[in-house]
């Protein structure tokens, strides 16, 4: 490990303490400890104890921070492991994780938690945090050890993949998560609604014959939720809504945080890029839950982010072997692996038709979802832990999935053209990933 970095020369971007512009960061021991204009080292120094980066034309921004990733350890290894996932997230400029709890076995007590820890330590790229489930084994019936969990470093609470259907159970868990001050993460799916749809239901499903999953089983249990979170007494409690997906859900998110209600959401690249119109070929690369909507959707999540309702910019990274993906649309598992492109995406659907401009970007790749699981990050504040991100915006390149650390290759992006590249990754003060 250096004992001294230098990123001479950037356009140093920290939204959450107002900077944008032309300076320099020192990071010494591992720490943040200073960000200003030529800034000289005073203390004799030995070279090798000191790396100087020339970060001309490049922006240094806080590490970026990906709240919704499935890295599929345990169960699923010949998908991604904690280990390939940590080396796609580090070359994507990720310098911390959260690992949903869907794995094999369902991460739902302190030992599993300290297990996805140990894991992410080993793999020495990104940091590695993990949400535990809501409900042993994910079923929605019996509340998983949320307390243990809590005192084991879990972030938060989720049964993604799967939404809590019983509104009982889903209040009980608000409940109970409050007093550890830790956030309920809610998959929004009403299965009544959903039932065994496998893409938007709409124009699209019936000409194709498939079975199609209304908007209103994502809106119905966001809506549910809300009055649920309505009912709690204020305090702690925190509730996240994850990938939403429609018109009606940003509508619903707007009247909420038009309450101050403490509600957080999150937004994927596939559901401001891509509409459901691309499953026409039957490409399973494009079967995701919640599924590929409509283009009001896709235009009212963009003027979501524009209005800042969207808390959090998220892959919901979700590998799986090419065996699955070739079966039969209807038969293919759900979802996108698109970890290692997922900056560029946002670019291209954020920051290119002007929706944001890159300090509004920065802030919803790191400063916000770390304050959403609550963690120390996401800023250069002098003192904070060294998680830096060097991005070239004018890089442009193609993607290619081959190239991916990633074990998975399900990503419907391959071919595209897309600018802004990582060029370094900085996670405690070391250098983890270098173009
Ligand atoms: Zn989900
Ligand atoms: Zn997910």
């Amino acid at each position: 490990m250096v004992d001294e970095l230098l990123i001479k020369n950037g356009r140093v971007i920290d939204p959450a303490n107002g900077i944008d512009k032309k300076c320099d960061v020192l990071i010494v021991d591992g720490k943040i400890a200073e960000v200003g204009e030529k800034i000289q080292d005073s203390r004799p120094k030995t070279q090798d104890q000191r790396t100087v980066i020339d970060a001309t034309d490049k922006l240094v921004a806080p590490g970026l921070i990906d709240i919704h990733v499935h890295f599929r350890e345990p169960g699923d290894e010949e998908e991604e492991t904690i280990a390939s996932g940590s080396a796609a997230a580090v070359a994507a400029g990720f310098t911390s994780v959260v690992c949903m709890p869907n794995t094999n076995p369902t991460i739902e007590n302190e030992t599993d938690v300290e297990y996805i820890h140990r894991k992410g330590r080993k793999a020495r790229k990104t940091h590695v945090y993990v949400m535990g489930a809501i409900t042993k084994q994910r079923n929605g019936v019996e509340l998983a050890e949320m307390g243990l969990m809590a005192e084991a470093g879990a972030v938060g609470f989720t049964d993604d993949g799967n939404g809590v259907q019983d509104q009982s159970v889903m209040l009980r868990a608000l409940k109970y998560a409050a007093m550890f001050d830790v956030v309920v993460a809610q998959h929004c799916q009403d299965d009544g609604f959903a039932g065994d749809g496998v893409m938007n239901s709409g124009y699209y499903s019936t000409i194709l014959g498939l079975p199609g999953i209304d908007p209103l089983a994502e809106e119905a249990m966001l809506w549910r939720d809300i009055q649920l979170v309505k009912k709690m007494p204020p305090g702690r409690i925190r509730y996240h809504a994850q990938h939403i997906s429609t018109a009606g859900s940003v509508e619903l998110i707007r009247a909420a945080k038009e309450k101050s209600l403490p509600i957080t959401c999150e937004v994927t690249p596939h559901h401001l890029l891509l509409t459901e119109e691309c499953c026409a070929e039957y490409d399973t690369n494009y079967k995701v839950n919640p599924p590929l909507r409509g283009s009001k959707d896709v235009e009212a999540l963009k003027q979501a982010v524009a209005d800042g309702l969207i808390d959090a910019l998220v892959s919901d990274h979700a590998p799986h072997l090419q065996s699955e993906k070739e079966l039969e649309f209807l038969a293919a598992p759900f979802g996108i692996a698109s970890l290692e492109c997922a900056l560029a995406l946002f670019v291209k659907a954020l920051i290119e038709p002007g929706v944001l401009d890159w300090p509004g970007l920065i802030s919803l790749m790191a400063e916000k979802p770390a304050r959403i699981i609550g963690v120390d990050k996401g800023t250069l504040g002098v003192g904070k832990q060294a998680d830096v991100t060097i991005i070239d915006p004018d890089a442009e390149h193609e993607i290619d999935v081959n190239k991916f650390r990633s074990k998975s290759r399900n990503c419907p992006y391959h071919g595209w053209k897309v600018k802004g590249k990582v060029e370094k990754t900085i996670v405690g003060g070391e250098i983890r990933f270098e173009a």
